[in-house]
């Protein structure tokens, strides 16, 4: 296969002929379907495989997605047929991995919540357990003292400890996970912890892995990188205070920023595994194995939500078009916009892009609250009831990720793979919820 990464053009393209086949189908229709979610699974397949290829083949790694930056589960196996594992952070996220037929094994379970009962679940199918803090490992070893008590003394399960390297944070507070006072892990630099982490190593021979994650979108790939080395270094500290080689694995986390400004640019793994061959440079020695946990990277930029205009209007000088697609598919860039901006392309009722001269618009989601807009003061074609907009770069943490404000429907979501010859075949990925369901949810 040659590199299949679609190129700026190509993305415009797929993207048009992905929407004029939704439309021809029915997937969008001005009565029945207003709104619906695209992932273009020939876009996802070219991205993990660009993962694949960039760590170094020698070195035996684990990608596992994120799953709570898309958890559908179609989504999920299609995926695991591309050879990626799995991170799950909650009960339903590890169910939805199972249920994509994920080998336990290759599931990572991090959240700084876990219950015992999820710890023991984790434990007994032998999936890998990143514990937060020193109160999860103190229930760690009363629920190890109990399986050995039942005769099963020996965990299966890899069990690694999450560290805070502390390196500081990015440009989106919120996505910070590495700073001083995080919720996040065992802070490496606070007074102590270091020797009591070495000593608790000492104590289990079973905690075999290091965790660190130091961000999501806004960390620069060298704070990333910085944070990461801390781990492999202290990986190292603690093998040589032991001398033994206990720590045998490194879960790097995820966390790769996605540009959200344009086409051009691929995912950028080879970028930094090369920062991360600056910084750490013995991640790649062959000493550790690697776990990776990217989540937006692998998607966001394969995706698009498309909604249909439902009307115009002019309000004190400003054009505004009002559309189905606001705070419950874009929650993130309704309540933040100037975190998480998107892209928006405008297209007619067949799905044909429009080419009109710009105009300043807002883009208005149906929510009933005045900042339920997806975009303001636009410059974008002037758009008309029965146009449609598309949401870019929203394959991941979007329409996914619903929203309930308003007792808005969940869209569907729709997988597409788009031939040579340009003709689109469609796969379900979810459903739209429908109004029964939700009364249903609502305990009407
Ligand atoms: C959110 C999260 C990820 C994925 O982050 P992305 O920015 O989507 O790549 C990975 N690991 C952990 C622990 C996370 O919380």
């Amino acid at each position: 296969m040659t590199d299949p990464r679609p190129t700026a053009l190509q993305s415009a393209e797929r993207r048009e002929l992905i929407l004029r086949a939704a439309v021809r189908e029915g997937l969008l229709d001005p009565e029945d379907a207003l709104l619906a979610g695209f992932i273009d699974l020939d876009a996802v397949a070219a991205t993990v495989a660009a993962l694949h290829r960039a760590f170094p083949e020698q070195v035996e790694v684990l990608h596992a997605f994120a799953a709570k930056a898309n958890s559908l589960v179609p989504v999920l196996e299609e995926l695991r047929g591309l050879g990626m594992g799995c991170e799950v952070a909650s009960p339903g996220e590890f169910a939805q991995a199972l249920a994509a037929g994920f080998d336990p094994a290759r599931i990572v379970f991090d959240s700084p919540a876990k219950t015992r009962r999820e710890l023991r679940q984790a434990l007994d199918l032998g999936a890998a357990v990143n514990i937060d803090n020193w109160q999860e490992l103190a229930r760690v070893d009363e629920l190890l003292a109990d399986k050995a008590e039942n005769g099963t003394p020996e965990p299966r399960a890899r069990i690694g400890v999450r560290i805070n390297p502390q390196v500081g944070g990015g440009s989106i507070g919120a996505m910070s996970t590495a700073t001083a006072t995080s919720k996040f892990g065992i802070t490496l630099a606070d007074e102590g912890n270091a020797e009591r982490l070495v000593a608790a190593f000492r104590e289990r021979p079973w905690l075999t892995w290091l965790h660190c994650h130091v961000g999501s979108q806004g960390c620069p790939l060298d704070l990333m990188a910085k944070g990461v080395a801390a781990a492999v270094g202290f990986a190292q500290e603690i093998n040589r205070e032991l001398g033994r080689r206990q720590v045998v694995g490194l879960d790097i986390g995820g966390g790769l920023p996605v540009d959200f400004a344009g086409d051009l640019g691929g995912p950028g793994y080879e970028e930094y595994v090369e920062r991360l061959r600056i910084h750490a440079p013995a991640l790649f020695s062959g000493e550790f194995q690697l776990v990776t946990e990217f989540g937006r990277s692998v998607l966001a930029k394969s995706g698009f939500t498309a909604a249909y205009v439902e009307y115009t209007k002019n309000s004190g000088g400003r054009a505004i078009a009002i559309t189905s697609a606001g705070v419950q598919v874009a929650t993130r860039t309704v309540f933040a916009p100037e975190a998480w901006p998107l892209r928006i392309s405008t297209h007619d009722a067949t799905g044909a892009e429009k080419h009109g001269e710009p105009v300043e618009q807002d883009i208005a989601g149906p929510a009933c609250f005045a900042g339920d807009l997806v975009a303001r003061a636009r410059p974008l074609p002037l758009l008309e009831p029965g146009d449609i907009v598309a949401l870019l770069d929203t394959g991941a943490y979007y329409a996914s990720t619903p929203f309930n404000y308003n007792s808005l429907l969940e869209p569907a979501v729709h997988g597409a793979r788009v031939a040579a010859d340009g003709s689109v075949r469609f796969s379900l990925l979810r459903r739209a919820q429908t109004v029964e369901e939700l009364l249903a949810r609502t305990g009407g």
